[in-house]
Parts: structure tokens; sequence; C-alpha cells
């Protein structure tokens, strides 16, 4: 490992095809999300369980798993073999199929909320989707969002989900900010943006009475990996059941990874909605809307309306079939198993070279935040994480040979084995020295 730190990978390449790309595609990307990486926006040509190769010709222990879907590593066999199936019978019918019905029936068995279910094709459309339900269902506007807390990208609720902490007001009553230019600023008046983990002040504010809906990411994930405090989704869930407000889950990254029913089964609270992605499909355009009964009913006789060209499309189904088949309680335990040591390691790495550092959240995925002395309990306390150094240790990685996300998070999957676990700690150790 240090032999490498003496001789780190090169990515000029990939940096080369983003500047000639960038004439077609802005910014030579197809996601802001993927803009702004040091030391460039990388460009790929193949992934294999639990690596990425580059355009470099780099081989790269992969910790983004296309931001979170990839529980099952890169190119899973038993997708491989399910979508070629599929893909012999035809792309799409605008109807139904027997594939789509098979996921349905597995999405329901395996979420403890699930009554019925609708697919969309991103976490954010079907965000939209539970939030157009609650309104409706409760003849209310308001929807309570979390600071810190990620539910897509639209005008609705791109807000307050990354704000610098000098624009976000009082962390007990935060000012909406805004994530984008362009946004409809009014869409704000139909938020009340609060702080996560605080029990006292959402119920103070439901009982008010004119709350539609409560969204959170029962634990949150998109911006670190925290979890909820004992008692806090039990207290939530209880209030809205008492003021009439629905209760949405965005288990968008939490679904399926944290456990096979997601943070619900995890933490035994039930919500009324919930919205799945990524790992639904391990890399396929796949989420989900599931629910109450009558809440989804309304969907059909209800006069509420989702719809989308593409929802279900069945080779992304023989895929979802594939992935949700493989979810067994073994590779939970061995994620967990696999994912503790990881963060373990990395613990006592950094408490040897005297650096600051909290590693906490899940084994499947958990958050590196350097600098906090304490762990984070919501988006305030990670906003003090050391952000420079943090995108230095990257940085630092990623020319070791590992590809971690500069936001802090770490995802898992099942081919993440002890022997890569083992490289990603000497990686880990060799820049951190070189940090020092
Ligand atoms: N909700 C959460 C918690 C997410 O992390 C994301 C995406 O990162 C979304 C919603 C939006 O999903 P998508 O990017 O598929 O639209």
């Amino acid at each position: 490992a240090r032999a490498r730190g003496n001789n780190p990978l090169s990515f000029d390449k990939s940096a080369e095809l983003i500047e000639r790309n960038a004439q077609w595609m802005a910014g030579g990307v197809n996601s802001n999300f993927r803009l702004n990486i040091s030391p460039t926006p990388l460009v790929f040509e193949r992934g294999e369980g639990p690596w990425l190769y580059d355009a470099d010709g780099n081989k790269l222990i992969d910790y983004y798993l296309g931001m979170g879907p990839m529980i099952l590593g890169h190119k899973p066999q038993a997708l491989v073999d399910a979508v070629k199936q599929e893909i012999e019978k035809g792309f799409l019918f605008a109807g139904q199929t027997t594939v789509e019905a098979e996921a349905a029936r597995l999405v329901c068995e395996l979420v403890p909320s699930a009554e019925r279910m609708r697919f969309g094709c991103s976490g954010s459309e079907v965000d939209q989707a539970a939030i157009r339900l609650a309104r409706a269902a409760t003849g209310r506007k308001k929807i309570i969002k979390f600071e810190g807390h990620y539910h897509g990208w639209f005008d609705n609720v791109l807000w307050s989900t990354a704000p610098a902490l000098n624009a976000a007001g009082p962390e007990n009553a935060p000012v909406p900010v805004a994530g984008s230019k362009g946004q409809l600023t009014e869409t704000a008046d139909a938020l009340v943006v609060l702080p996560w983990n605080n029990l006292d002040l959402v119920v103070e504010r439901l009982a008010q009475g004119d709350i539609a809906g409560v969204i959170m990411e029962a634990a949150m994930c998109n911006a670190g990996a925290v979890h909820p405090a004992p008692g806090y989704l039990e207290g939530v869930r209880e209030a809205c059941t008492r003021y009439g407000t629905i209760l949405i889950f965005d288990e968008v990254i939490t679904g399926f990874r944290l456990a096979p029913g997601g943070a619900q089964e995890r933490f035994g609270v039930t919500p009324d909605l919930s919205t799945f992605g990524k790992a639904i499909a391990n890399g396929f355009p796949v989420a989900a809307i599931v629910g109450r009964a009558d809440l989804m009913e309304m969907f059909a006789t209800g006069g509420v309306v989702h719809g989308g060209t593409y929802n279900a499309q069945p080779i992304a189904m023989a895929a979802t079939v594939a992935t949700l088949m493989s979810l067994k309680p073994s590779l939970y335990a061995t994620l967990e198993e696999r994912g503790g040591r990881l963060m373990r390691g990395m613990g006592e790495i950094f408490a040897r070279a005297g650096v600051l550092a909290q590693v906490a959240g899940f084994p499947q995925v958990f958050h590196v935040a350097l600098g906090l002395d304490v762990p984070a309990r919501n988006y305030r306390d990670l906003a003090r994480m050391d952000r420079p150094a943090y995108v230095a240790l990257t940085t630092a990685l990623l020319h070791r040979g590992v590809r971690a996300l500069e936001r802090g998070a770490w995802f898992l999957s099942i081919e993440h084995s002890d022997a890569v676990i083992d490289d990603t700690l000497l990686a880990v150790e060799d820049s951190v020295r070189e940090l020092k």
C-alpha cells in the first residue's frame, strides 16, 4: 500500500474526456451531483462486483455503488440472466405484464406497510406521488420536511437539503433555503422545515392541525447516516395519527438496504405511505410508492393521478424480481459483519493517527465525519464536519484505488469481501498518513 502511495493512480484520461464531452453534455455530465468531484468527474468503462474500471484503466473499489442502488454489487449474474431473458420478449407494452405483478407481490411481501403499491422510475417522482396523496387524503396543503433530508430535485421539495448554515436561520426554527436557481419560491409556502430528531418541535407543529403530511428519511442517509433518536419515529407516528397527518417514510436509500423491509422493519414503525428506489432493482431505473390500501386506492378510484410512460418497464421489472429474490436474511447478516469491521477498522486508524472523526450510521451505509467529537444527530451537526479535510481524504483514497463519496456516505455491497475491506483499510491508513 505504501508503494502505491508513492505512485498514485492518474485520472488524466477521465479529465480529458469530461472536457471533450462538455461540448455535448452540460458540464460533461448528466446530473449535477456528478459535478465538482475531486480531482475530476470520472468516466467508466465497466463495473464488476465491488470494482469499477475507469477510462484510465484504473480498477477502483467502489463505495458509491451508483449512489446506493448496487447492494448486490456491479453486474450480478442473477440480474444479467433475468434481463437477457426478458429483453427477448420486447421492451414496452403500455399494458400489464406477469413480471410486474411478480415484482409487486415481492414488494408487498417484503415491506411491512405495503398493502398496495405502484411502480415509478425515480425516487424524485414517487416522492411527488406520496405528497400528492397526502394532500388529497387530508384536504390540507402543508408538508413538514426536515433540514438535510433529500426528497428529489423538484421545486416543491428541493428546500434546505444542504443549506449553508449562515443562511439557514436558528437551529430550532430553520428558514427554508432554496436548493436551485429558477425554483418557484412560492412552493416554500406549502412547506414547514424543521430540524430532524427533535420530537417536541414536530409534535407542537402537528398540533396546529393543518399539516397534510410529514415526509422524512426514517434514518437520515442522503447527507450522512444518522439513526433516529430512541422513541423519535414512534413519537412522530403517534402524533401523525392523533392529528390526522399522513406519515411518509422516504426509504429511497434505506429500503431493501437496512433490512429487507427497510427502515420501517428495522425500527418497527409503520408509516402510512413510503417510497423506494435505488436498491429495489440494483441499478435499473425503478422506484415504488407503497402504503395503506385506502390511500393507495385513491390512485384507482379517488381521482388522484399517477402516471409514467416507463412505469413498470418489463426489463427493469425482471431486474427487480431478480434483486428482491436475492435479498435473503443471510445477506444482511454478512453486510452487517463486514461493514461493522470496515467501520471499526477506519475508526481505529483515525484514532491511532490522532485524527478527530466519527464513523457512524449502519454497516450497510455509514458516514465518516472528520472534525466531529460526538456522533451527529441531525443536519446541523453534520454540517460542522471538516469538509475540506474530508475531500482531501477521498481524493487521496481515489489515488489509492478507493472511490468514496465526498459527501461522507459509504455504501456497502455483498461483493465487498473481507479481502476487499482489508485493501480498503490499507488505503485509508496510507491516505491518512499522507494527509497528516
Ligand atoms: N430520496 C432520497 C432519500 C434520496 O437519497 C434520493 C436520491 O438520492 C431521492 C429521494 C431521489 O431519488 P432519484 O435520484 O431516483 O430521483
